[in-house]
Order: structure tokens, then sequence, then C-alpha cells
């Protein structure tokens, strides 16, 4: 059985290992590579599946949420029948994959990427997709590639525009030295607030996973350097220009080495509220927010009551309390992984 599969290994792949770049060579380098796709959303979908039929030898999935009917307009590798079932996005993806291309070893991990975990995610691939919903992981993640010297694709997609950068340590700029620190909560809008086009999210996995190949396979010259931004309703498509000596000097990453969201000296903290079924979220920097404005776009998708105080919004069985700090209380659970979904989700990062 496994000779036969052998033989038609070179069968499969042969539109892939034609194409100059890659040849036969390239294609067994493919085959024994080890990819981490982190989330599994829309971008993380879409790559998991470009990567599974590409060859890509073993593809660690990582996400915490389980499938619901909106992810299916976007999130490409699902069906209705894994949102009946009620799965986990990485476990419908494992079947997914298993079908599409059964060569491929699938390890899916459900779970809420943190500081604690983070290193030990990263430590046996060779790269990772960022297909993350919010910035506090990708700063996390940048750190823990800086650190231990692995490659990520940043990649971001909402409304009908998207962005992609490659991230080598030591070679090219890292998150931090294109952004000094995470968008204070509510500045940026979400998938939930402003909605996604599923071809901006196809897009930018498809850019992640060329990218993806040419790291792989050590192909230099073809690695872009630049920050890609591409608007599909509004007709743009700008590359800005990052080389290496826009490593900044100052990066508390690159080059000082200190790494901030690694050792909790960045990003929100948690607390659960004893005997209350509530999670407490205190990002870690103070930022005003706008409570009326975001309680206009909240109340399109919940419950919303508001005064000057607080925002009181319930959504998918749960009640965020919003203070004017970016404080929140998420009431309904103790787990602090749901707490910060849906506080990344309506709030923003
Ligand atoms: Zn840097």
């Amino acid at each position: 059985m496994k000779s036969n599969f052998e033989k038609e290994e070179p069968e499969r792949y042969i539109r892939q290992s034609t194409f100059y770049a890659i040849g036969k060579a390239g294609q067994r380098k493919l085959t024994t590579s080890r990819v981490m796709i982190l989330g599994c959303g829309g971008l993380g979908a879409a790559s998991a599946t470009i990567l599974a039929r590409a060859g890509i030898g073993h593809l660690k999935l990582v996400d915490r949420d389980f499938l619901e009917l909106n992810n299916l307009q976007r999130q490409i590798l699902y069906e209705e029948h894994d949102v009946k079932e009620g799965l986990p996005k990485v476990i419908a993806a494992q079947r997914q994959i298993e079908r599409i291309n059964s060569r491929v070893h699938v390890e899916p991990f459900v779970a809420d990427v943190n500081r604690f975990n983070i290193e030990a995610f990263i430590e046996d691939v060779d790269l990772v997709i960022d297909a993350a919903d919010n910035f506090e992981t990708r700063f996390l993640l940048n750190d823990a590639c800086v650190k231990h010297n692995r490659a990520w694709i940043y990649g971001a997609a909402i409304e009908s525009y998207g962005l992609s950068m490659n991230i080598i340590p030591g070679k090219t700029a890292c998150l931090r030295c294109v952004m000094d620190s995470i968008p204070q909560p509510g500045s940026v809008p979400t998938c939930e607030t402003v909605g996604v086009l599923a071809s901006i999210v196809c897009i930018i996995a498809s850019i992640q996973c060329a990218e993806a190949m040419k790291i792989l396979l050590d192909n230099k010259e073809a690695i872009n350097r630049s920050l890609i931004h591409i608007d599909i309703w509004n007709n743009s498509f700008q590359s800005i220009d990052i080389a290496k000596e826009s490593i900044q000097k100052n990066c508390p990453v690159c080059n000082q080495h200190w790494f901030e969201f690694l050792e909790g000296k960045q990003g929100s903290t948690f607390t659960n509220l004893c005997g209350r079924n509530a999670v407490q979220i205190l990002p870690f920097k103070e930022a005003p927010l706008d409570l009326a404005k975001l309680a206009i776009n909240l109340s399109e998708l919940g419950i919303v009551r508001v005064n000057e105080f607080l925002i009181r919004f319930e959504i998918e069985g749960y009640e965020l309390i919003i203070f004017p700090d970016s404080r929140a209380i998420v009431k309904g659970t103790t787990d602090a992984g749901i707490a910060r979904s849906l506080y990344s989700k309506y709030v923003g990062n």
C-alpha cells in the first residue's frame, strides 16, 4: 500500500514540482517541512488547505474556537455538517485535510495561545503562519519567534483590505520594529463590528502560503521584504518597503532581546472573579475608550445597555461589562481564554 502511495507522490505534485523554482528536490523538502498555523479562522483555514494540497508534511494547527454558522462565508475549509456537530475548528480542519491529502500529518490543538505555552508550540516547527485575530497574540508570537529564531508570516484581513509581512529574525524587521505598541483597545475595528470579505481573506492567505514555501525552500532572492497592503474593494495594491535597514536600532525585541510579552510585562492580565463565574480583563496600559461609539457598534450585534460609566453587552450567552478605562468583566465563564477571545472580538486588542 505504502509503495503504491509513494509511486503516486510525484504524480500528485507534478504541476508544482514542474514549476522551475520548486523542482523535485524542492518538493521533497516541502514534504519534510513542519508548519504551525496559529489560528484556524478565515486566514488559517485557507492556509491549511493550500499547504495541505502543496504537500507540506506536517501541519500543527492551534485554535481555541468552535465553529459557528457565520464562519462558513469565509472559512473555506469548513462545511455545514461541521457546524451542526459543533466541532472545534482544528478538529474539523484535521478531518477535512485527511480527505484532501491523507499523507499530511496534522497535529490539532484546541488551545488558547499564551505566554506559558507559545515557546513549546513553536519549538519543533520550521515556521509559523500568523492567522490570529488580535495584536496581543501577534506581539507574543513575535517575541517567541525572535527569541528562538523562527520565521513567521504576519497576516490580517478585515472589511476589504488585508496586510502581510515576513518576519525572519535577524534578516528582516520584526513586528515591534514597525509597530511600537499594541493598538489601543477599541481603536481597531474587528471582523465582528465591520465585517470581512472572503476574497481578501483568501488573497492574504495565498500570499502567506507562497512566502512560506519560499522561506522553507530558502529561496532568498524571491522572499518578499515589503509590507503588502491590498484593498480589493478600493483597488489599491501597495508594497511598502521594509528592508533589513529598517530594523530599528532601539527595537526592544530585535536589538535588546527584551521579550516583554513573553515575560508578562506587556499585554492584558486576567483575574478570575471568585465565586462569580466571571473573568476580569485588565489591559496592561489604561487606554480611554469611547463608550458611546463602541455602544453604537455593538448594538448591531447584541443587547447593549449603556450609561456614562459602563456598557453592558450580551452576546453568545455571555455578558461583557466594559468600562471607560478599557477594563472589562466577562460574565458567564471562568476561562481566561474565552474571556480574552470575547474581548478581542468585540472590544479590540
Ligand atoms: Zn524588531
